[in-house]
């Protein structure tokens, strides 16, 4: 008998998802359900990192859960939990906070970064420390893969270090975590090839835009700056639409950057066509968004379930860490 592998991968409930969570993360999520044992974290603790005011973490929790239903997250295959519903995450957090230097954190990029982009002047030590709970997050669930975007590959590499870390001072407890990533880890956004489709930017393109929306914003998108008038020759590979076109339109992606590199194809046309495509592709997932904001409902007994699921492995996780460091 080959055991199944699990899989830990969650995102913070901060706003309605958007095409690169789902081309990076819930895709794979969806697709690697069938054969891995997938645990799906709503990371509302790492909301506070970033901002103080909880009042509204709930209903953003229910909010994207039925996002990842609605991308096809199957609930009895994968059990959808609040991390702040499930306590062993703050206990193995303190344990593993004792492994790790603060001057190894403060080399994080990702933390770097936030401070940059979110004009930080003073971090909180649980902002510092927040790779450490996602460790937890990941090693609670003993889990062997993390898919995720790029941007978080730095942060499972401070898990592996930990997980050796703890193997290595009492017992193996912990397998190595790997970062599992899709062709498309790094999507750009609407404002420039070389940027991230992230929330905080505010260059998005949300699962929720209706066509109306898709259309609007594609208008907007940045693309070749040498390719000025329609006839001028483009170059797809420094166009964001190009990416989209791959990831969107895989049939004709080819011909639309012929036609652009021939200068045949004009940018309003290539970006009207690659609305429509990300548009049908979204078709489903706002049907099935329609049904949950009726029935949101049935968003509780999900968590309620997945909940239940997931303290079972945290308590068995917690078991062994006990024991290993004569504790329990
Ligand atoms: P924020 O701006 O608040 O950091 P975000 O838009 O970057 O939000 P996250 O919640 O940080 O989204 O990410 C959730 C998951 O989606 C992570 O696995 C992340 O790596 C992945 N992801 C986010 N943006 C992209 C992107 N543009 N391309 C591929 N994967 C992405
Ligand atoms: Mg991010």
């Amino acid at each position: 008998m080959t055991l199944r592998k699990t899989i830990l991968s969650g995102m913070r409930p901060t706003g309605k998802l958007h095409l690169g969570n789902f081309v990076g993360a819930l895709e794979n999520w969806v697709a690697l359900q069938q054969e891995y044992n997938n645990y799906h974290l709503i990371a509302d603790y790492h909301v506070l990192t970033t901002d103080l005011d909880a009042s509204h973490i709930t209903r953003d929790s229910i909010d994207m859960v039925i996002d990842w239903l609605a991308a096809g997250i199957d609930p009895k295959k994968s059990p959808m939990f609040r991390q702040s519903q499930v306590k062993q995450h703050t206990e193995l957090h303190l344990i593993l906070s004792m492994l790790i230097t603060t001057a190894r954190l403060e080399r994080n990029p990702a933390v770097k970064e936030q401070v940059r982009d979110l004009n930080i002047e003073h971090m909180s030590y649980g902002h510092l420390g927040y790779p450490v709970l996602q460790a937890a997050d990941i090693l609670l669930y003993r889990a062997d893969l993390v898919p995720v975007g790029e941007d978080q590959v730095p942060h499972v590499e401070i898990s592996r270090e930990i997980a050796r870390r703890f193997n290595n001072q009492y017992e193996t407890v912990f397998p190595e975590p790997e970062p599992k990533l899709t062709r498309f880890a790094r999507l750009p956004g609407l404002d420039g090839i070389d940027r991230k489709m992230s929330k905080s930017a505010g260059n998005t393109i949300f699962l929720s835009d209706t066509p109306e929306d898709i259309q609007k914003k594609l208008r907007t998108a940045v693309t070749d700056p040498q390719k000025i008038r329609r006839n001028d020759p483009g170059r797809p590979e420094v166009c964001l639409v190009y990416v989209y076109h791959q990831r969107f339109n895989g049939a004709e992606a080819e011909e639309i950057g012929a036609g652009c590199r021939a200068g045949s194809l004009g940018c309003v046309e290539c970006k009207k066509r690659i609305a429509d495509r990300i548009a049908a592709t979204l078709t489903p997932f706002r049907e099935t968004r329609a049904y949950y904001d009726a029935h949101s409902w049935e968003i509780i007994d999900v968590l309620t379930d997945g909940e239940q699921r997931a303290r079972t492995r945290a308590e068995e996780t917690m078991t062994h860490v006990r024991t290993a460091m004569h504790m329990g």
